[in-house]
């Protein structure tokens, strides 16, 4: 799907709306959210996130009710950080002129909270209050999600479950709001997904609504071709498809939650993000494929902090079991690989840095015992771009394009690492090399 078919949507559509802390942090945002709404007949389900930060030094509701339930065995305590919270919610209530009354939710959640509900209990009331006042504020039912997202017993999503209950509950409701971030567990107690899962309700809502489109309406007009904070002003991404995506957010591009991908990349419903603040930005849509190839590379995003154990050994290509034996020393001590780039006689891994901290001479003496190398060693400070594109499976000379920007730059590239896919190609430069080299990536490839 692209641009065009997107915008050919029939009005019938069913549009699934997902909208973020910073466009619920107050009641003007709240009346923003509401013309959105109100401006597709198709928006019919919502999910909102917690109030977010209102200024850069204000509290996010979630963080305050986290705060809640650390300070829970002490009332006058818990009383004090309530309180903010519910300051909170009245701003919002009286700024939209609603005749919301809380009074009996608020008493109800400080109850629970003090009666060890649980941390995520607490958590999830930011979402359930701040879905109470939207829905009054539409006019469209309230849906728990604590009835409709399921986890089980272990504590993972049933995705399945879920689908099956929640189908069946939106046919019974043609307009509903449907809080974010949690669900229940299958004895009934409240359970959270992580830190930004309002993303992975708005998801599951998509798949189980079979939307046209899920709208992920947060701060930003979606995605940017590189870290703003490093390029100055990336162009935005228009197009991207869920492949792409998941290369880009694993190497720390954030917008979106990683998880939310799942249940609508699975379903084959495209996600659109866009901009609350300025509705008319048509924002980035994520497809599952596309044949708008306007440019080779997507986007390039990048990481510090990891290290890369080097093994050498004359003869190791021809070692049955070589490798395993090496793994098996990081599995052994929970330590997960991120690319395992090899020679002949020579075998790379590339682990965070934090993750083999605790347990680095170990590792080094586990290896040489399972494998007797001729050499090893750690070094640190390496730093990973990832070059995304899935212009570059027709394109040749892309790694060339690559390797001209970094010796242009004078970097020296440590480790080099293309799927088979082709889409993806990610280079290890040194840390203090991680900025240069993303500076001369982009020029070489977008301007
Ligand atoms: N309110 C939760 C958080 O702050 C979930 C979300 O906003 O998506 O992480």
């Amino acid at each position: 799907m692209n641009r065009e078919n997107i915008a050919s949507v029939p009005e019938d559509a069913v549009k699934v709306v997902k909208f973020g802390g910073s466009s619920l942090a107050d009641a003007e945002h709240f009346r923003m959210v509401q013309n959105i709404i109100t401006a597709e007949p198709s928006r019919r389900y919502v999910i909102p996130s917690a109030p977010g930060k209102r200024f850069k030094e204000d509290d996010k509701v979630t963080d305050l009710l986290y705060k809640c339930y650390e300070v829970a065995s002490d009332r006058e305590e818990l009383k004090k950080v309530f309180a903010r919270v519910i300051e909170r919610y009245e701003l919002i209530i009286k700024g939209l002129g609603l005749t919301l009354d809380l009074t009996e939710e608020y008493e109800q959640v400080q109850r629970a909270i003090r009666h060890h509900a649980g941390r995520d209990y607490a958590a999830s009331r930011g979402e359930y209050l701040n879905g109470i006042i939207l829905a009054n504020l539409l006019g469209y039912d309230f849906i728990d999600a604590a009835e409709v997202i399921r986890f089980s017993d272990n504590g993972a999503f049933d995705g399945e479950l879920t689908n099956e209950i929640l189908a069946k509950a939106l046919k019974e409701h043609t307009h509903a709001v449907i809080p974010g971030f949690y669900g229940s567990m299958p004895n009934g107690t409240v359970k959270t997904f992580s830190r930004g899962g309002s993303d992975i309700t708005g998801s599951i809502v998509a798949r189980a609504a079979e939307a046209t489109i899920y709208e992920n309406w947060t701060d930003v007009s979606g995605f940017l071709m590189a870290d703003p904070r490093i390029i100055d002003d990336p162009r935005p991404i228009e197009v991207i498809t869920y492949k792409e995506l998941r290369e880009l957010s694993y190497m720390g591009a954030t917008v979106l939650h990683q998880d939310s991908i799942f249940p609508v990349r699975f379903a084959g419903i495209p996600i659109n993000i866009r901009n609350t603040n300025a509705p008319e930005c048509a924002g980035t849509m994520i497809v599952p494929t596309t044949d708008d190839l306007k440019s080779i590379i997507t986007g390039i995003a990048g990481k510090t902090g990891f290290s890369v154990i080097n093994i050498e050994k004359d003869m190791m290509n021809s070692e049955l079991g070589f490798g395993r034996r090496v793994l098996a020393v990081l599995e052994k001590e929970n330590v997960s690989f991120e690319h395992l780039p090899s020679g002949i006689d020579t075998m790379s891994i590339i682990v965070s840095t934090s993750d083999i901290a605790p347990c680095r001479q170990h590792v080094i003496d586990e290896i040489c015992r399972a494998v007797e190398p001729e050499f090893i060693s750690i070094e640190d400070d390496l730093a990973l771009i990832a070059v995304v594109g899935r212009g570059m499976v027709k394109a040749k000379g892309t790694a060339a394009k690559l390797f001209k920007a970094c010796a242009g730059a004078d970097i020296n590239i440590r480790m080099i690492d293309q799927g088979s896919s082709e889409f993806n190609i990610i280079i290890g430069v040194e840390a203090k090399d991680f900025e240069r080299a993303q500076k001369a990536i982009y020029a070489e490839f977008v301007k």
